[in-house]
């Protein structure tokens, strides 16, 4: 049976070097970067199934690769953005944040002639504590939704408290399944890869006959097994490293058995 629900499909747009672990390694100069691998393949196993997804840019990678930003919004995708450089938005201030979000929308609507609409923050950095000035603030730059609330607690990023925004922004979180005693967010990033084929699977379609929808998030470098590789702490490593080689299948399988839709369409919101 082949799932009708709005499912979202998301990729954040950036380079293999871009985390915020402890253990990150750090460059002197941006390293090369093969990038086109794996947005090219985002962009051909989108067209094949004919399904629009939400691409979040990092300004700076808009910056090196303008290309691939323009062939994603050509290819029908949404662009929004993931602030200008990969760092966590709650170690900034107020102006920071503001000049950040700013400068990396201004780039990618001049790259891509459309209003950017959305934000996800490096990391799920978001954090409603420290950053009380975030919906005002992201609401004055014209953005109408934020997908940076990671739903509960990790070591470095998520908020198990978080009621909404009051403004009107509006909130397009991860899917979380539960899974045994824990939530597990089943399509993103790192869970996607850790969890068996089988299971991956298993855990999908239960979500989906619960009608629940299911959010994926992944990057580029998730579909591209070759990227360079950082030397990072094991435990990062593993974090960073795991399931790399079953992605596409994966992916390939959510594609098949159900539909798939960008934020901007699920919301509603004009192009
Ligand atoms: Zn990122």
């Amino acid at each position: 049976m082949r799932i009708q629900s709005a499912n979202l499909l998301t990729l954040d747009v950036e380079s293999w070097y871009h985390a915020n672990y402890a253990s990150t390694q750090k460059f002197p100069s941006p390293p090369t970067d093969p990038a086109d691998r794996g947005v090219h393949r985002w962009i051909e196993l989108l067209a094949e199934f004919r399904v629009e997804s939400t691409c979040f840019v990092l300004g700076e990678f808009a910056d090196r690769h303008p290309h691939l930003v323009r062939a994603l919004s050509e290819a029908g995708h949404e662009i929004g953005t993931h602030m200008w450089s990969h760092d966590l938005c709650y170690e900034m201030s107020a102006d920071q944040f503001r000049t950040s979000l700013h400068r990396s929308k201004s780039r990618l609507e001049d790259l891509t002639g459309q209003p950017v609409r959305g934000l996800r923050c490096p990391s799920w950095s978001f954090n409603p504590e420290r950053m009380p000035w975030f919906e005002d603030i992201v609401l004055a730059e014209g953005l109408a939704y934020d997908s940076s609330v990671f739903p509960f607690q990790t070591g470095m990023y998520g908020s198990s408290s978080f009621a909404g925004f009051k403004r009107g922004l509006r909130e397009v979180q991860p899917t979380v399944a539960k899974f045994g005693a824990w939530n597990w967010p089943i399509t993103s990033g790192f869970f996607l890869r850790v969890l068996p084929t089988p299971v991956f699977r298993y855990v999908v379609r239960r979500e989906w006959l619960s009608n629940r929808n299911t959010m994926i998030v992944l990057h580029p470098r998730e579909l591209d097994p070759q990227h360079p590789r950082m030397r990072l702490r094991l435990d990062h490593s593993f974090i960073h490293y795991v399931g790399l080689r079953g992605v596409e299948a994966k992916l390939k399988w959510c594609l098949e058995q159900a539909s798939w839709t960008s934020i901007r369409r699920h919301l509603d919101l004009k192009a």
